[in-house]
């Protein structure tokens, strides 16, 4: 465990705030790892404690280590979000093996929803700055643009890397929200759209169990075998 120190903090999307610490030099990482954050001295705590996990949002080639959070009104997040910058944490890890697959032949399909975004901009930002030739799909699903983390970044990524396909999808935008793209739900008819032969990927579901478990069934009744899909759940959700 050692302390590390906030840098800056800002909104990553609706109610969303994605926190900014100077990353420690001996500190290294694989993306789409986590770390735990265990808050020093808080003045207020609940049944859970003051330790939380989060999946590392910065790529490990970027300067200081990002996490990002939907700012929930618990004892942490309030602590967590009253912090000045300057303050320390305890930090705790890597931990994890939710990671891009080691065969740089393997065909990786993530689906995503919301926050679940986290560790995967940290694996798509590194494997775009390695040129990594993994043919890799990224379906991310929010509500509405405003509520979808990295979104601008992922698409960013998706023009440099030709190996990227980037599907972002709102299930919430009705006429009101300016938005182009896809719509509704990640679902069988959206896979098929852009795999031709879904069975022969490998899979990646991450988010808030209701999420992974909902993509994880769409999946398996499409006939996807277990072995190829990777889930990383965020309890607390
Ligand atoms: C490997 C891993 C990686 C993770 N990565 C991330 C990440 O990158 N980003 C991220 O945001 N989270 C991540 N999480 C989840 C994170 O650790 C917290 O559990 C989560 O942020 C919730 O914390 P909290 O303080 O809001 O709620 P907690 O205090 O932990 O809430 C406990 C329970 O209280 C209830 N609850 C609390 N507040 C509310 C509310 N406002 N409305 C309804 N119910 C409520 C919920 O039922 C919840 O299950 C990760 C978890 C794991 C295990």
């Amino acid at each position: 465990m050692q302390k590390i120190k906030l840098k800056s903090k800002h909104e990553a999307a609706t109610g969303t705030t994605a926190f900014y610490f100077e990353k420690p030099a001996d500190f290294t990482y694989t993306a789409g790892q986590f770390a735990e954050l265990t808050l020093i001295d808080p003045p207020e705590t609940d049944a859970e404690g003051n330790t939380r996990a989060y999946s590392i949002a910065s790529a490990p080639y970027e300067a200081d280590l990002c996490f990002t959070t939907r700012m929930r009104n618990t004892a942490f997040k309030r602590v967590l979000d009253s912090l000045p910058l300057g303050a320390e944490v305890w930090l705790d890890g890597p931990f994890g093996n939710f990671l891009m697959p080691s065969n740089p032949n393997t065909l990786a399909v993530f689906l995503i929803g919301g926050i679940g975004i986290t560790p995967v901009r940290s694996m798509i930002l590194q494997a775009t700055h390695d040129q990594r030739p993994n043919q890799t799909f990224l379906f991310y699903s929010n509500r509405t643009p405003a509520d979808a983390a990295f979104l601008e970044e992922l698409r960013d990524a998706s023009h440099k890397n030709p190996f990227l396909t980037f599907v972002p999808t709102m299930t919430n935008v009705g006429d009101t929200v300016p938005w182009n793209g896809k719509t509704g739900y990640i679902s069988a008819q959206l896979l098929l759209e852009y795999l031709p032969k879904p069975d022969l990927a490998t899979y990646y579901l991450c988010g808030p169990a209701a999420m992974v478990t909902a993509m994880h069934k769409l999946l398996t009744d499409m006939g996807i075998y277990n072995e190829n899909i990777h889930t990383e759940e965020f309890s607390g959700y």
